[in-house]
């Protein structure tokens, strides 16, 4: 497996170098909306430590990552009236992976209702911003 790129996208997110619709923020985890979402709410869950994906994250930090995860899928089942969740995580290219720093998908899903091909639209910052601030919210009262 290569070595980890500090300079990805998520990494420059952590470091405050490039923007995020912030959801939630720890000493461990950083939560915010992916940029092209599948549905709406569509929140990635990233651990700020170092890690790839599942092959070498520190399995402390997984298990926090899973935890807010849980957190997230119950603020997004209150916030977008949501029928289900979502969650996916993609290791290596053959896995899906495209950022290479672990992050955990969190998709609220509606009855009969499919998500979005991956990575095909951008949605608009001031909706991004208001979903953002409502999931935050939520967050705050689990
Ligand atoms: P994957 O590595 O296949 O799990 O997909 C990476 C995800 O990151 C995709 O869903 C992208 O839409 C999302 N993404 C890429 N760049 C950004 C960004 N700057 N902010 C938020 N999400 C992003």
């Amino acid at each position: 497996m290569p070595d980890y790129d500090p300079n990805n996208i998520f990494a420059k997110i952590i470091r405050g170098e490039l923007p995020c619709h912030k959801v939630y923020e720890d000493d461990r985890v950083l939560v915010f909306l992916d940029i092209m979402p599948r549905a709406p709410g569509h929140a990635l869950v990233i651990p700020k430590n170092a890690a790839r994906n599942i092959l070498d994250v520190d399995p402390d930090d997984l298990a926090h990552v899973a935890r807010i995860a849980q957190k997230v899928a119950r603020a997004g089942m209150q916030v977008f009236d949501a029928d289900g969740i979502t969650v996916q995580q993609f290791n290596e290219n053959a896995g899906g992976q495209v950022v290479f720093h672990l992050h955990m998908h969190v998709i609220p899903r509606k009855e009969n209702v499919a998500m979005k091909p991956p990575a095909t639209e951008k949605e608009k910052p001031d909706v991004l911003a208001d979903q953002a601030r409502r999931l935050a919210a939520a967050m705050q009262t689990l």
